[in-house]
């Protein structure tokens, strides 16, 4: 046996590799209050539950009452007195929640219904289609400012429609959508509206600047999701879905007696379960509360006021669309004397300490493109950074003035020529085995047996999201799962 204090020793070692995730340097990912007693007083409670099995609410009352708390304080926040809804591990699983309680309140069977959704909702709603079923129609959003469009979302429903998906904000671009658009179309179809509010609607429902109605309180909403573990502040491993129906709620459950073992009723997607996550969140609101949040979100407004200045003081860069809230995101200003690309500009900004997120050019249905990007989440520690994070945006630009893009490695140019010269076809690249996937990848330089402590150092996160764009989707999705599969993997 190993001892308690050498075990510890050598996980802090593994996390002092880590990108730091308190300190405002990391714009993505992680939501830092800037309050050391925030994270002092989730260790705690989710300390305090840490034995807990939230599976069992009934033998464990402790995890209902936080339940209850959380579904309360959450309904409260979005608008609505009366809503019911359920805790999650976070919003992927509130996102599928969501799409299954469409789907088994319209009594729809798998491999026939279909969701709407503005092609910049979140990821969470194609795992979910794919998981459930059910098929996701992505339309297209005005490239400009990049908000949903009601009427192309009107002129993509059919009587298989099981739900529409609006976000507040989305992830891309921070946009708000038009959710009382949305949800008038909701009530004019007779299918339900559902506000992925995952990223930030624990920060648009305290935010100092008035903003177009998208909670529950709009007509034709008939869920939404936030997460705790973003803009709550909390430790991963907590977000919530409401509902404003009883029996669409109920939908989602599992439950079933049909077995030799004890009742199942699952309201989410897991058995056995950790409480950490929810006491951790419940913990917080209780101690920000009203107040609190309103403070935290004033003094982001703020800061994203600030650096959007920055940004558009920046010959070269503009801001992506019409962002309402905590996340913004950065494209190429075509109409600039010099136009400075995102990616050079993220990784110059990388090299002044603050990280960046890039996101690849998205082609839409329609062929129009949404651009490609670097998007920024601004959280309440950003505030303390700002001057320094204000110099490297700009500094960062200077840097990256006429450089072009970055070229994805030479292998994926010409694997990205075979497919478009049809030497190479789309099918036979998805029938590759694990094995033949893992050398092209190598062959690429991108090799996914590196040290993890190595890993930020030796990829080329910007040549890799080029190749991203130059290859087909379903080939690059192919590809990234191979690589953290191999990544997360004992080396052969
Ligand atoms: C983060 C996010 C999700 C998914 O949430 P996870 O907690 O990462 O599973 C869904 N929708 C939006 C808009 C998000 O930002």
């Amino acid at each position: 046996m190993n001892s308690p204090d050498d075990i510890l020793a050598e996980l802090r070692r593994l996390r002092a590799t880590d990108a730091p995730t308190h300190g405002g340097r990391v714009l993505s990912y992680v939501y830092d209050s800037g309050l050391a007693i925030v994270d002092s007083l989730a260790a705690d409670a989710s300390a305090l539950v840490q034995p807990v099995n939230g599976l069992d609410p009934t033998t464990f009352g402790s995890v209902a009452a936080i339940e209850r708390d959380l579904i309360s304080f959450s309904r409260t926040a979005f608008g609505s007195s009366d809503a019911v809804g359920s805790v999650t591990s976070g919003g992927t699983e509130s996102c599928i929640l969501a799409v299954l309680s469409a789907r088994e309140f319209t009594r729809t069977p798998a491999g026939t219904g279909n969701i709407v959704i503005p092609s910049t909702a979140h990821a969470a709603f194609d795992k979910a289609g794919k998981l459930l079923g059910v098929s996701v129609r992505r339309v297209p959003v005005d490239p400009t400012t990049t908000r949903a469009d009601a009427d192309a979302i009107a002129d993509a429903v059919d009587d298989d429609t099981i739900l529409l998906v609006g976000s507040a904000p989305n992830y891309p671009t921070g946009t708000l959508d038009p959710i009382v658009e949305l949800g008038d179309l909701a009530l004019r179809r007779g299918v339900g509206l559902h506000v992925d509010a995952c990223l930030g609607g624990l920060a648009l429902a305290w935010w100092p600047t008035p903003l177009p109605d998208w909670d529950l309180r709009v007509p034709g909403v008939t869920s939404l999701s936030a997460d705790f573990h973003k803009y709550g502040y909390a430790p991963k491993g907590a977000s919530v879905l409401l509902h404003t129906d009883r029996d669409r709620h109920r939908a989602a459950y599992f439950a079933t007696t049909d077995w030799p073992g004890y009742p199942v009723v699952n309201p989410t997607l897991l058995g056995s379960k950790s409480v950490a996550g929810a006491a951790a969140a419940w913990a917080i609101t209780r101690y920000l509360g009203d107040t609190g949040f309103t403070g935290l979100v004033a003094d982001i407004a703020g800061t994203v006021e600030t650096l959007v200045d920055v940004v558009d003081g920046i010959d070269g860069l503009r801001i992506v669309g019409d962002p309402a809230g905590p996340v913004f995101t950065v494209a190429t200003d075509p109409a600039a004397t010099t136009p400075i690309d995102p990616h050079r500009w993220a990784d110059e900004v990388s090299a002044r300490g603050f990280t960046l997120q890039p996101q690849p050019a998205y082609v839409q249905a329609d062929g129009s493109t949404l651009a490609a990007s670097t998007h920024l989440t601004i959280t309440p520690v950003t505030s303390a950074v700002i001057d320094e994070l204000s110099q490297a945006l700009r500094e960062g630009a200077d840097a990256a003035y006429g450089l072009e893009r970055s070229v994805a490695p030479a292998a994926l140019r010409e694997l990205a020529a075979a497919f478009d010269s049809g030497a190479i076809s789309i099918d036979d690249a998805l029938a590759l085995d694990s094995a033949s996937t893992e050398a092209v990848l190598i062959g690429a330089g991108i090799d996914p047996h590196t040290d993890p402590a190595d890993a930020a150092d030796s990829l080329d996160l910007s040549a890799v999201i080029t190749a991203i764009e130059s290859l087909p989707t379903p080939i690059t999705a192919k590809m990234l799962a191979e690589f953290l599969a191999a990544y997360s993997n004992p080396s052969p």
